[in-house]
Order: structure tokens, then sequence, then C-alpha cells
């Protein structure tokens, strides 16, 4: 699965990277970015991207 956040429409919230900080890591432009491609431990990627307030985040299969 790839995984793609929208700069735009992200508020730096920081709940993806609460749910999975293996993938996701709101940086200091209050940004959320994707640091690896590794599976997260404890929530699907897709789980995540419905959680995400401003539906920022977009998972896609390969
Ligand atoms: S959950 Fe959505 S809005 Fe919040 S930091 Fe992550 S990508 Fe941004």
């Amino acid at each position: 699965m790839k995984v793609y956040i929208d700069e735009d429409l992200c508020t730096g919230c920081g709940i993806c990277e609460e749910m999975c900080p293996e993938v996701f890591q709101v940086g200091d432009d209050e940004v959320s970015h994707i640091i690896s491609e590794d599976e997260c431990e404890e929530h699907d990627l897709r789980e995540i991207a419905e959680e995400c307030p401003s539906e920022a985040i977009t998972v896609e299969d390969e």
C-alpha cells in the first residue's frame, strides 16, 4: 500500500502520528509527513486515513 498526505488539507492535529509514529510525523511546519514505508504496528493505514478529521490521508493499493 502507498500512503499520501495532502499538505493543503492537513492541519497538523497529530492523530495520524499518535496512531502510527512509525509512518507519520508532524514536522515543524505543522504538517504531517510520511517518514517510512513501514507497516503500522497497531493500526491499519486505511483505519488511520478514516480517522483523519481533514481527510488529508489517501491510501492506495500498489
Ligand atoms: S490526522 Fe490528518 S490532519 Fe491530522 S496530522 Fe494527520 S494528516 Fe494531518
